[in-house]
């Protein structure tokens, strides 16, 4: 995939660039290497200085990487500022929170006792250079809940982003050294995915963190395998959203429309699935049904657009073959289920595609097991909560869920039987610096986030001191 900077709005191509070759990567190598050397005798107080002026870069320089993020991929102008606040806010907290998180632990006195030991304690220390591969439908909040934890631990980034957003790779570089970071702490590497393997083995990478999709994870996870290296993975989500009869009906439509479409539909812990009591489900699908179909999709720089285009033309592609799979085995479209036809003429070469909301879905479609990484919703009418709970597991996936009710027995069922990092209840799943993130089963393993996240990577060192 060639790196380059090509407007989902219009499909025309604004930059091309050239990939880092082996001398470039080699040399970044060994600035992230000697960076590392000393950044890691640094205290928490001097990481946190540089961390919040990096949160003041971002608050500065707002609305340039707003834009470039949506000129990139696609995402309304207004959610790419959401999005530049989101990091600063985290950044922040990271600053505020790390010395916290990794202070010295003191065992039990009985333990430490029983250890034979004078005193016991454990530290917190760096791993050294780690590498990340990144997606592209966050493209700044993705990089930073990766960077903000890991430079607070003392360790330092080399960032592969996604190839078609190499300005906002290039921009998060340049954020990171204007807020006074030395060099050779947060380094890009503009290289394509054939060249990640060659750095996840190199000696002087201690560990990886990949979030994108499913088959990416599989063969990062497989080389930092091999290479005996620590990983972390966050990758695709088919997340279910269900609705109970007890629940606000008006509240779940509302919020089943914004989980659902939220960055143009292409999020990992978007709801995808919404699984429905026969009770509510007919008041519910076509008040759904109708807000989705209301949506102003169009040019994601005007500040009205509400759905802007698919990143790419390959994924706009990949959506449409589900939605047709689906329609050719029995699937009901309840709204969209095509391509806008009326959109300005300047939009023409955009890659565009209609909020969507299909019924009658069963096992024999490929959208049941598969993630739809757009704006289409498939609805599923059950009969009970175990039966909702039932389909909500039937996926490969496990990375969150939402379920509209309010009686606390349903809760607590939910809770110990959704096989997800996450149950959202009357509300949506949304990502907070304080909140462990992560899925299990193909979504991944490990968590980013809170202190469970930055304590991945941390060499947890044990100081044992005799009698
Ligand atoms: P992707 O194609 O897997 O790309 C993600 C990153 O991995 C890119 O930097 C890509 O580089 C690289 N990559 C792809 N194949 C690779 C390989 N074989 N070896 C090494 N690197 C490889 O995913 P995407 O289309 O950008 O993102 C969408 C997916 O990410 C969805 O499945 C979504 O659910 C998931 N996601 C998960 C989370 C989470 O936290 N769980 C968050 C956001 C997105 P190139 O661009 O150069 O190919």
């Amino acid at each position: 995939m060639a790196i380059a900077t090509v407007n989902p709005a219009t499909g025309e191509t604004v930059e091309t660039f050239t990939a880092y070759d082996g001398d470039a990567v080699e040399q970044r190598l060994a600035l992230a290497e000697s960076a590392f050397r000393t950044y890691r005798t640094t205290g928490f107080a001097e990481r946190a200085v540089l961390l919040r002026r990096a949160a003041d870069v971002l608050d500065a320089e707002q609305e340039d990487l707003a834009r470039t993020m949506t000129v990139e991929m696609g995402k309304p102008v207004g959610a790419a500022r959401a999005e530049v606040a989101k990091c600063a806010k985290a950044m922040r907290w990271y600053a505020d929170r790390a010395p916290g998180m990794l202070a010295d632990e003191h065992p039990a006195d009985e333990d430490v006792a029983d250890s034979g030991a004078g005193s016991v304690f454990v530290r917190y220390r760096p791993v050294g250079v780690v590498l990340a591969v990144m997606p592209w439908n966050f493209p700044l909040w993705q990089v930073v809940r990766f960077a903000a934890p890991a430079l607070m631990a003392g360790n330092v980034g080399l960032l592969k982003h996604a190839s078609n957003v190499p300005r906002t790779a290039l921009a998060l570089e340049r954020v990171f050294r204007h807020a006074g970071f030395p060099p050779g702490c947060f380094q890009t590497l503009l290289v394509g995915s054939g060249a990640v393997e060659d750095v996840v083995r190199d000696d002087r990478v201690a560990a990886v963190t990949l979030t994108g999709s499913e088959g990416a994870g599989r063969s990062v996870g497989a080389i930092a395998g091999d290479a005996i290296k620590k990983s972390v993975l966050e990758l695709g989500g088919s997340d279910p959203f269900l609705v109970l009869p007890s629940a606000d009906l008006e509240g779940a439509v509302k919020w089943a429309v914004t989980a659902r479409t939220q960055n143009n539909g292409q999020s990992c812990i978007a709801a995808k699935r919404f699984i429905v009591h026969a009770d509510v489900y007919a008041a519910f699908t076509s008040a759904f049904a109708d807000r989705m179909r209301a949506l102003r999709v169009g040019d994601p720089l005007a500040e009205e657009t509400e759905i802007g285009p698919l990143a790419t033309a390959q994924g706009r592609t990949d959506l449409e073959e589900l939605v047709d799979d689906a329609v050719a085995h029995g699937a009901v479209v309840e709204c969209g289920g095509s391509r806008p036809k009326d959109l300005p003429e300047h939009l023409d070469g955009g890659w565009y595609y209609l909020p969507t909301v299909l019924s009658g879905i069963t096992a024999a479609m490929r959208i049941h097991r598969e993630e739809a990484f757009g704006p289409v919703a498939t609805v599923y009418r059950v009969g009970s909560l175990e039966e909702a709970v039932a389909i909500a597991n039937d996926t490969p996936f496990g990375l969150s869920s939402n379920v509209w009710t309010t009686d606390p027995e349903e809760q607590e069922l939910c809770v110990r039987d959704i096989e997800a990092g996450g149950v959202f209840f009357n509300g949506m799943t949304a990502s907070h610096p304080a909140f462990p993130f992560g899925g299990v089963k193909r979504s991944g393993y490990g968590r980013e986030l809170s202190a469970h996240g930055i304590r991945e990577f941390c060499n947890i060192t044990t100081v044992w001191r005799g009698r």
